[in-house]
């Protein structure tokens, strides 16, 4: 069984030693960045520790062209869906925190999940991200797989389905994870919070979680159980985030060594204040915006092929600077509270997990980073084809993904533009993909994706390759 691989001393270690780069190391590793082969945790600490502000531009350069060369333009669009806010831990920044009595605690009913999956396909999502809190009988295995079965049966008009829901829940057992994996699950995600061993028993002061040790092994044992794409992330503002970028890259190394392959994507979420939970109201460790670019940046050139995926904590000015330095999935049109996509229940704080910086509908977000040239992406064709973990990353890592998820973004969008649009997105939007024809595509595959987009104007869905 794997034990707990995060040694304190070793990461202040490597980062005291990485203290005031020489200019040289730190062109030199900016340099090995564009091989696009990832680097050593010695390597990330030295551009960690850069703070020289010429040197800082380099970085966001480099990680602008590795962006720019793996991901194209593609933005992955998904909506988190949370069933219930039960929760027997007392995690210091969440909302959901069992001290927190005056919150209204819902789970919601199977029709009740139903309809909110309605008012999210009729908004035009395709990918979900389910999560729930940690609660024995209110958010058991069992409900939260019948939840899924739920989403995944809601079907609307203009063939509006969900065709991938990763999910975030408390860790389990491999066996459980097996189970969890029957219901057609895509990525499992699990934030480890803060790799620092002393700052996570300070937040996590009652319940389960206080294992640390346990929640750090859990992505191996969904591994282990058959779920292969997995996700990390650390919520940052909780400690130095230095010290977190260098856990999260300890962390899928050692994936990368014990289950052959690293983590499908990395989330990157900052505090945020959060009803009654006092670490949010005043974090021990904020980070600052230009700290926040930087160490996105940063993860973007140590881990080129994993997603980093970023939610609506963070307001549009951010998200949309954030996007060039190598975020590759975000969330748009979000609620924290369960049942919050239903109107008469929208702004219940009181059921929130926490605040979001960035309120603005699913196309509103659509618009502006249309009108900012990224491509919105409902793609879920690699997942539906089988190629997934370690697949995923043999395609990925020779850069022969590129060629299906540039057309398959494409047609996936032209169907939102299609059921979905107003007429301002539509019209954003035809002039992007037109933008995209005449520019990246050589003439045979252009042929085969305009023959395509004839076949979604004729009324065809769910077209990908
Ligand atoms: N209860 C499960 C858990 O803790 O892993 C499921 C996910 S929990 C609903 C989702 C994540 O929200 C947590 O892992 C935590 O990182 C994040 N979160 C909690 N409070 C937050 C806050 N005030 N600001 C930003 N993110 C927060
Ligand atoms: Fe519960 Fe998760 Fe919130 Fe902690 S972060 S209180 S475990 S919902």
């Amino acid at each position: 069984m794997i034990k707990d691989f995060i040694d304190d001393t070793k990461i202040a270690d490597i980062l005291s030693r990485a203290k005031n780069p020489a200019p040289a190391r730190v062109r030199e590793i900016i340099t090995k960045s564009l091989e696009l082969k990832g680097l050593s945790p010695e390597e990330v600490a030295v551009l960690l520790q850069t703070e020289d502000d010429e040197l800082i531009g380099l970085i966001f350069e480099a990680a602008y062209k590795i962006k720019k060369d793996i991901y194209g333009n593609r933005l992955v669009l998904f909506a988190p869906l949370y069933v219930a806010n039960h929760c027997s831990n007392n995690c210091l920044y969440c909302g959901f925190r069992s001290d927190n009595k005056e919150l209204n605690r819902v789970a919601l009913s199977m029709e009740q999940i139903a309809r909110e999956v309605q008012v999210l396909e009729r908004e035009g999502h395709k990918r979900l991200l389910m999560l729930c809190g940690e609660h024995p009988t209110r958010s058991s295995l069992e409900y939260f797989m019948e939840a899924i079965e739920t989403a995944y049966a809601v079907k609307t008009e203009h063939g509006g389905e969900i065709r991938r829901i990763n999910v975030e829940i408390a860790p389990l057992e491999a066996m459980d994870y097996k189970k969890l994996k029957t219901t057609g699950i895509g990525t499992v995600v699990l934030f480890q919070e803060t790799y620092s061993h002393e700052t996570y028993k300070i937040m996590h002061p009652s319940g389960p979680k206080k294992d640390y040790a346990w929640r750090l092994t859990a992505m191996h044992r969904a591994q282990e159980g058959g779920i292969s794409d997995v996700g990390i992330g650390a919520l940052f503002g909780l400690y130095d985030y230095k010290y977190e970028v260098l856990g999260l890259l300890l962390h899928a190394l050692q994936l990368e060594k014990d289950c052959g392959v690293g983590p499908h994507t990395i989330s990157i979420p900052r505090l945020e204040p959060a009803f009654n939970a006092p670490a949010a109201i005043k974090p021990p460790h904020p980070v600052s915006d230009h700290d926040f670019k930087k160490l996105v940046a940063i993860i973007r050139m140590a881990v080129p092929y994993t997603g980093i995926i970023l939610s609506t904590r963070e307001n549009p000015a951010m998200r949309s600077e954030v996007f060039a330095l190598g975020v590759s999935q975000i969330s748009a049109g979000s609620r924290t509270n369960p049942g919050g996509y239903q109107e008469d229940r929208s702004d219940d704080f009181r059921a929130a997990q926490f605040n979001l910086g960035d309120t603005r509908t699913l196309e509103e977000v659509i618009l502006d980073i249309t009108e900012r040239g990224h491509i919105p992406s409902f793609c879920t064709a690699c997942y539906r084809l089988g190629r997934t973990g370690k697949d995923f990353m043999d395609l990925a890592k020779p850069g022969l993904i590129q060629k299906f998820c540039q057309s398959n973004a494409i047609f996936s969008f032209k169907e939102y533009l299609l059921d979905y649009a107003s007429s301002k997105t539509r019209i954003a939007g035809e002039n992007l993909i037109g933008q995209m024809l005449a520019g990246t595509f050589k003439t045979r595959r252009k042929k085969s994706v305009m023959d395509k987009l004839h076949q979604i104007e004729g009324g065809k869905r769910d077209i990908y390759i």
